[in-house]
Formats: C-alpha cells, sequence, structure tokens
C-alpha cells in the first residue's frame, strides 16, 4: 500500500478515513483506536466523529450525509454495533457506496455478487489475501464456510467461489458438520464459538482460517481449551479471560496451516479496511495505481 500512497501522494491525493464511533463501548472504542492509528502509520489522514450514545437515527444520516459531501474523504467507517435507538441499517444505506469501506452498503454486496469491482467487507477480503500470501491453492480446492452472516459467511463464500473453490457453507441448521469440515481443503470457520471446531474433524494438512474472536472467562472451558498451551494458560491466570477462536487451539497439531487466534484475521481485517480506502480514493478520484498497468482501468483491481 506504501507505494500507492506514495503515487497518490504524488499527485495531490492524500487518501482519508472518516470513523463514527457511537457511544462509550470499550471494545468498540479499542478497534477504532486501532483503525485511527492504522491510517497514522500509513500516512493517510483519519477524522474521528464521537456521537454520544443518545444520538438519533436523524442525526446520523446527517452526519453520514455531510461525509458523503466532503471531498476530503474517501471512507466511511460506522463502528458497529449501534444503540438500539438507531436505525442501523437506514444509517449504513445512507453511506455512498463509494465510500463505503466496510462493504456492507447492498450496492457493494450485489457487485461482489456479480462479481464486479468494488469494495469488499474488510474480514472476507482479509481472509483471500491471508490464503493468497500463504500460496494455499484455491481453484479447485473443497473449501468449507462455516457460518452464513452479511459481514464475514456470505462474502467470504462468494469470494472463494470466485476465485474458482468449490464452495460449502455451513450454518447452525447445517447437518454433520464434522463430515462435511472432514472434506475440506480450506476451512473459514467464523460462527463466534469458542472451540468448536474439534481439531480431528479436520482433514490433515487442510488450511484453516479462524475468523472468531472469543472471550474466554471461565476457567474450566479456558483449561478444557488450552490444556496443551501452558503458557496461555498462565496468561488466563493473571488475565482472567483469553481470547480463543471457533477452532479448538489443538488444530495446530492437525491442520496444515492455522491461523492464530488473536493475531491472524484480526490485523488483516485493519489492513484491509485501509486498502479499501485507498482503493475508494483511487476509484473516487479515478488515480490509476503504481502496480496497475497504464492499459488497465484501476477498478478492475478486486
Ligand atoms: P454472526 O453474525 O453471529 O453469525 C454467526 C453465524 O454462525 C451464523 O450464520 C450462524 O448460523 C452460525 N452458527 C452459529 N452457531 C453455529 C453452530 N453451532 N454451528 C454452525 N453454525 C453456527 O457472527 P459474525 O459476525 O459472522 O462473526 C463470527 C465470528 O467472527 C465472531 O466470533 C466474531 O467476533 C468474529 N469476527 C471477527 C472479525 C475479525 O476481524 N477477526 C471480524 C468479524 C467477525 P445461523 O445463520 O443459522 O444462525
Amino acid at each position: 500500500m506504501k507505494r500507492d500512497i506514495a503515487q497518490l501522494a504524488a499527485q495531490g491525493v492524500r487518501p482519508g478515513l472518516a470513523a463514527v464511533l457511537v457511544g462509550e463501548n470499550p471494545a468498540s472504542q479499542l478497534y477504532v483506536k486501532s483503525k485511527i492509528a492504522a491510517c497514522e502509520q500509513l500516512g493517510l489522514a483519519s477524522w474521528l466523529h464521537t456521537p454520544p450514545a443518545n444520538v438519533s437515527t436523524e442525526w446520523m444520516l446527517q452526519l453520514v450525509t455531510d461525509l458523503n459531501n466532503d471531498d476530503n474523504v474517501d471512507g466511511i467507517l460506522i463502528q458497529l454495533p449501534l444503540p438500539a435507538q438507531v436505525h442501523s441499517k437506514r444509517v449504513l444505506e445512507a453511506v455512498s457506496p463509494a465510500k463505503d469501506v466496510d462493504g456492507f452498503h447492498p450496492v457493494s454486496m450485489g457487485m461482489l455478487v456479480s462479481n464486479r469491482p468494488g469494495l469488499v467487507a474488510c474480514t472476507p477480503a482479509g481472509c483471500m489475501e491471508i490464503l493468497r500470501r500463504n500460496k494455499i491453492p484455491i481453484e479447485g480446492a473443497n473449501a468449507v464456510v462455516l457460518g452464513r452472516s452479511d459481514i464475514v459467511g456470505k462474502p467470504m463464500a462468494l469470494l472463494l467461489l470466485h476465485a474458482n473453490a468449490t464452495v460449502t457453507v455451513c450454518h447452525s441448521k447445517s447437518r454433520d458438520l464434522p463430515g462435511i469440515i472432514g472434506r475440506a481443503d480450506i476451512l473459514v470457520a467464523a460462527i463466534g464459538r469458542a472451540g468448536f471446531v474439534q481439531a480431528d474433524w479436520i482433514k490433515p494438512d487442510a488450511a484453516v482460517i479462524d475468523v472468531g474472536t472469543n472471550k474466554v472467562t471461565d476457567a474450566a472451558e479456558a483449561k478444557r481449551l488450552l490444556a496443551h498451551f501452558p503458557a496461555r494458560l498462565e496468561k488466563f491466570a493473571t488475565k482472567g479471560n483469553v481470547l480463543v477462536g471457533d477452532v479448538h487451539p489443538d488444530a495446530a497439531n492437525t491442520a496444515g496451516a492455522l491461523t492464530p487466534v488473536p493475531g491472524g484475521v484480526g490485523p488483516m481485517t485493519i489492513t484491509m479496511l485501509m486498502s479499501n480506502t485507498v482503493k475508494a480514493a483511487k476509484l473516487r478520484r479515478g488515480v490509476a495505481a503504481a502496480n496497475e498497468s497504464k492499459s488497465q482501468p484501476a477498478a478492475t483491481a478486486r
């Protein structure tokens, strides 16, 4: 990204991200802080808007309109969850698709379904980047996506499909999960259940991407999940909690490759948010990037 950002700077363009953080949810505050820090590290412009927890839908819609109209802003990030009185869908749908760096807008989703250039949800885009950079063969592979949420499971399945994997999507009503998972060359787990996927369900040598980030606070559960990881158990004893993915940590011994939790998909999600902001700046301002040929429009880089 640094090369692209330098090239944009040479043309007088500094991509910018506007983050909206409503209220004082500590987890959301931490996420937004990391995103702003990533902008600063890369030299992107950033703005933080912090409306109070009792903000109305109308107020949020006006803020989004202002950000849509602000030419310095390339990306708009609405940190979720929003308070109950705010109509989240209306607010997210008010974001201009050209600035939808989270990829949650129905227009962005539609572009993804039809495999057209656009902004893709950061977590699944990050999972694809992890697979590609680790040279995991995707074409023709049996890929299983566990979870079908709009922000992870569904876009993940579409990205794998567009990369020519044979994709199976599983959810809470799926039968025989161990059998289906056992045939996966690539497994992406995104269900929000600590250590749900057992190590012996996984096909030997499969590539496993663990999207889940579950805070475990129960000592017995931590012991069950981390019996073979004494250093992590010790940390639990000091801190009183530990982050565990949706895949049992013992899978480190059975899978061919496994993303760590924490430190795997999470940081990649932030990275892809930065990448989407740079991409939105290029698409919106019609600038070609350093690594794209002159004859190829910038818009073709998904
Ligand atoms: P979500 O909206 O709650 O969706 C969960 C999905 O998992 C649903 O499709 C649900 O099925 C399915 N599911 C739940 N229990 C299941 C079970 N026992 N067996 C099979 N499927 C089951 O969650 P999400 O937003 O996609 O997030 C999933 C996990 O990823 C969470 O731990 C979240 O914290 C984490 N996450 C991490 C990042 C990151 O940056 N690292 C980003 C986003 C999310 P139904 O549709 O049938 O209900």
